[in-house]
């Protein structure tokens, strides 16, 4: 191994936590090996100088007017550019929207193999990872053997390394290559650019059709505010127009890993379950002991959630004072 590429993902001008994630990574994997650590940083004036604290050896910038926003075929462009520019033979980036999107589209670019959304990995000879199959029934281990080697990594399941201020990156600019697409980036729409995306959350509240109204939704909300966290929905919530689907988990919403999940009023179908089997610790509250949930779940609560939730978010307020 040479180099360790990380495709790093900025949001507002602030990289996003599962970069540094990947970043950990690939600083663990490179320490002992003689490889570098190399984090590219694609986007328009984004200053990425901070990333040596998180494990960067060097930081290239890949600095345009045309790379603000995330066009597929400019990033794909870039990003091969600088593997082959830095002569890396192992490229990592987190499993977010963009990298799953970006990921595939370099590998078929290089040739190269792809384990992708892992769940833990190992770098020798070859890549090995573990990965979820069959919307998280079975967990796979991969070995990737190709010349280069690509992995997007399951965001909250890494540690992050660092900050350490007393370690520093070089900087250097890559030489862009000319930048053609058949697709324009007109304007980007957030749904939700105040709020953490639920993929970076430590702790979610998630709420099913149990909940009955969306203005019932606000006691979530307060319960995920007390505990640093945000809320979340299932589908049925999301079908009934109570919630945005950007705010869906499972398996045709999002895939989290926090540390603290609550799911109120949700039964725990396979198709959700599919997006948070990998949370630390599940705190289910539900009327029914024969929803999945409940035997699932670490810590179930039998009750109606009309009860508990107020009682445990007073709880918390006197907890705190
Ligand atoms: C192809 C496909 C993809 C899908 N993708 C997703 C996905 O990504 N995410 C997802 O979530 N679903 C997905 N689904 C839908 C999934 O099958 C379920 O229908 C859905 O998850 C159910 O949502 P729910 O748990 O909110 O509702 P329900 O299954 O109806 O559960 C409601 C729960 O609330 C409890 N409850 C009711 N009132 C109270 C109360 N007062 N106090 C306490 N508990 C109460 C009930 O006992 C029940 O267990 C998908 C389905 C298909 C076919």
């Amino acid at each position: 191994m040479s180099a360790i590429l990380v495709i790093t993902e900025y949001k507002n001008g602030e990289i996003r936590k599962p970069s540094l994630e990947v970043l950990g990574e690939a600083r663990r994997a490179a320490n002992g090996s003689g490889a570098k650590v190399v984090a590219l940083v694609i986007g328009s004036g984004i200053d990425g100088s901070g990333l040596g604290a998180y494990g960067a050896d060097v930081v290239l910038t890949a600095d345009h007017d045309a790379l603000a926003s995330y066009n597929p075929d400019f990033y794909k462009t870039v990003a091969v550019q600088a593997v082959k520019s830095q002569n890396a033979d192992v490229e990592l980036m987190a499993a977010t929207d963009m990298g799953k999107d970006l990921a595939s589209r370099i590998a078929a670019k290089l040739d190269a193999g792809l384990a992708s959304d892992c769940l833990s990995l190992e770098i020798g000879d070859a890549l090995t990872a573990k990965r979820p199959m069959y919307a998280g029934k079975a967990i796979a281990t991969v070995a990737v053997k190709s010349a280069i080697k690509i992995a997007t990594l399951r965001p909250n399941m890494f540690a992050v390394e660092g900050p350490d201020e007393s370690k520093s990156a070089a900087v250097e600019a890559l030489e862009l290559p000319e930048l053609t697409s058949k697709q324009t980036v007109k304007e980007v729409r957030s749904s939700s650019d105040a709020k953490m995306d639920l993929t970076e959350a430590d702790v979610i509240v998630t709420g099913g059709r149990g909940m009955k109204d969306p203005a019932n939704f606000v006691m979530l909300e307060e319960l995920a505010d007390l505990l640093g966290g945000v809320s979340g929905a299932t589908r049925a919530a999301v079908d009934a127009g109570w919630c945005p689907q950007s705010d869906q988990v499972g398996q045709t919403g999002k895939t989290v890993s926090p540390n603290l999940y609550f799911m109120i009023g949700a039964s725990g179908s396979i198709q959700h379950w599919a997006g948070m089997s990998n949370a630390k610790c599940i705190v289910a509250v539900n009327k029914d002991t024969a929803a999945p949930i409940m035997e699932k779940a670490d810590y179930s609560i039998v009750g109606d959630l009309f009860e508990v939730v107020p009682a445990m978010i007073e709880e918390i307020k006197k907890i705190r004072g």
